[in-house]
């Protein structure tokens, strides 16, 4: 009620002065012909009072315009926050001179009661291991109570206000952060807490997101990492956000922290100790490939077709032995940002064609047939040799692996819109699930489908998409379940990054990462 009678006070005072402006204007225009243009008394009247009448109309409408601002931008919130809202941008409220405050709490009731409303599609379903009941979405429906209730969850909670600064912290997320809660409010959160994130879809690219674009929206992250201010120690922790715009409670974004860095570093522990004990398997491995070709060599001409079909197969298998082998070594070279190429001219074609013949027997051993489709005129690209041989391997493995029922695998290349290389690796089989897409770059992901049929790590698409970022390219998928999946990277072209080529080096140097800073050079 308050802010109606601001508002109404706004405008009594806001028409009154136009008001006393028409009047003044029309008794002026009055004595000006009357007295400066000598005019008879009558026709003067008649001149002052059809400016009367114009003047008096202009300020109709102009306390028309200013007494609507607030109801105009209620009924586009409203139309905004509708099925076909997409079509209606957001009201901005900064623009409102008279009944700003009345305008913010319609808006913002008509956001919580379309973030409610079931018949709103969110952008991001919430995560399926939390249900819609949320300790974070429980506090956004209580106002300045949520403060104590937000102090007794047991868990870190974290508001953000619309600036993506730092306007709530609960007790627990400060000693979690190891902060001072006066030092983390009115912080931006991505310069307060050093966070990574597996991947390029961090927690500062969705506000950004959802802030230009949503109403109310959900995201979660897994294996986020935490850095101390100091860079000693580090946590690992799944993070929810919670997202509803200009929120009556004042806090914009809610971010509830759930932390599993005891899990997760037993994880990443037992990788590192497993890639310490694989780097043995190395020479022994490297031993008897050799032999494996000797006796191909001396013998292969004079082996009955049966022996030699044995022969192939015990070939492609310690092939694939390397394959596993190396995967793992370079999980671990990544996670410890020891992964480094070095970026040369090349023509993909030719490198493409190369690594295809290389593991064509690992192909041809599983019964399966590896096309190329190569579109021709490709620019060179920059590349390191070794370690795209480990992204096209882990993706034709794959392909192998997850096409039980077809034969054919085809790897396109081709020119992308944007100047770069592209090339898709294509198969015709099982495919992926659609709620498991977003998932599949991540570090020991595996789809639950796929997974209890085929042997994995889960971490192929995962270095391989570190290592075509650090190409300075991006990965994809799309997949059709029972149809087949086609996984794609992109490569720069030589000619866009010839000017990092410093004059004695052989090439451009890069490293590979695993994880993304809010502030990364991988962000474009
Ligand atoms: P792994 O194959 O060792 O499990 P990856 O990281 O290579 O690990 O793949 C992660 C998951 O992605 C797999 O477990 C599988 O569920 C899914 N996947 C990858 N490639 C394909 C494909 N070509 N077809 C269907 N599913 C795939």
């Amino acid at each position: 009620m308050e802010k109606f009678k601001k508002l109404v006070d706004s405008l009594i005072v806001y028409s009154f002065f136009w008001l006393v402006l028409a009047c003044s204007l029309t008794v002026g225009v009055f004595l000006l012909c009357n007295q400066q243009f000598e005019l008879s008394l009558g026709i003067s009247a008649a001149i002052a009072l059809a400016s009367g009448v114009l003047s008096s109309l202009l300020v109709a409408r102009l306390t028309v315009l200013a007494s609507t601002q607030a109801f105009r931008a209620v009924w586009q919130a409203v139309w905004h926050v509708s099925p076909n809202g997409d079509l209606v941008p957001a009201p901005k409220l900064g623009h409102i001179t008279h009944g700003r405050e009345v305008a913010e709490a319609l808006n913002s009731q008509v956001y919580d009661l379309a973030s409610s409303s079931p018949t709103k599609q969110e952008p991001s379903a919430p995560p399926s291991n939390l249900s819609a009941q949320t300790p974070v979405s429980l506090i956004q429906k209580v106002n300045d109570n949520s403060l104590s209730l937000a102090e007794l969850l047991p868990i870190p909670v974290i508001a953000l206000d619309k600036n993506g600064n730092i306007s709530f912290a609960n007790k627990l997320a400060a000693s979690y952060c190891g902060l001072n809660i006066d030092e983390m409010i009115g912080k931006s959160f991505a310069s307060c807490l050093q966070m990574s994130f597996q991947n390029d879809d961090t927690l500062e690219k969705w506000v950004s997101q959802v802030t230009a674009n949503s109403v109310s929206a959900h995201n979660s992250w897994d294996r986020v990492k935490l850095t101390s201010a100091d860079g000693q120690t580090s946590k690992l922790f799944d993070l929810f956000a919670s997202y509803n715009k200009d929120n009556s409670s004042g806090y914009e974004t809610l971010l509830a922290i759930f932390d599993h860095t005891s899990k997760y570093s037993s994880e990443d522990d037992s990788t590192s100790y497993v890639a310490m004990a694989v780097h043995e398997l190395r020479t022994p491995l490297t031993i008897l490939r050799g032999y494996i070709e000797v006796f191909d060599d001396q013998l292969g001409s004079s082996l009955s077709p049966e022996l030699k079909a044995f022969m192939s197969k015990m070939s492609a298998s310690a092939q694939n032995l390397t394959a596993l082998v190396s995967n793992i070594l370079n999980v671990s070279r990544v996670d410890e940002n020891q992964l480094n190429l070095t970026l040369q001219e090349a023509d993909w074609n030719e490198v493409l064609t190369t690594i295809c013949k290389d593991l064509e027997l690992r192909v041809k051993v599983r019964g399966k047939v590896l096309e190329l489709d190569l579109a021709q005129g490709l620019p060179a690209v920059a590349v390191d040799k070794i370690s795209i041989y480990e992204v096209v391997s882990n993706l034709v493995d794959n392909a192998v692996k997850y096409s039980p029922e077809s034969t054919k695998i085809i790897i396109h290349s081709s020119l992308g819109k944007d100047g770069s290389i592209e090339t898709v690796v294509q198969d015709f089989g099982i495919g992926v699930p659609e709620n498991a897409i977003p998932h599949l770059f991540s570090k020991f992901y595996r789809s639950h489908r796929s997974g209890k049929r085929v042997g994995g790590s889960g971490l192929g698409l995962y270095l391989v998409k570190a290592i075509v970022v650090a190409h300075g390219g991006h990965v994809w998928v799309s997949s059709k379940e029972g149809e087949g999946s086609s996984f794609g990277f992109s490569l720069q072209p030589f000619s866009a990054v010839k000017d990092e080529l410093s004059g004695d080096s052989s090439g451009i140097e890069r490293e590979a990462h695993g994880w993304i800073k809010n502030h990364s050079i991988y962000r474009k």
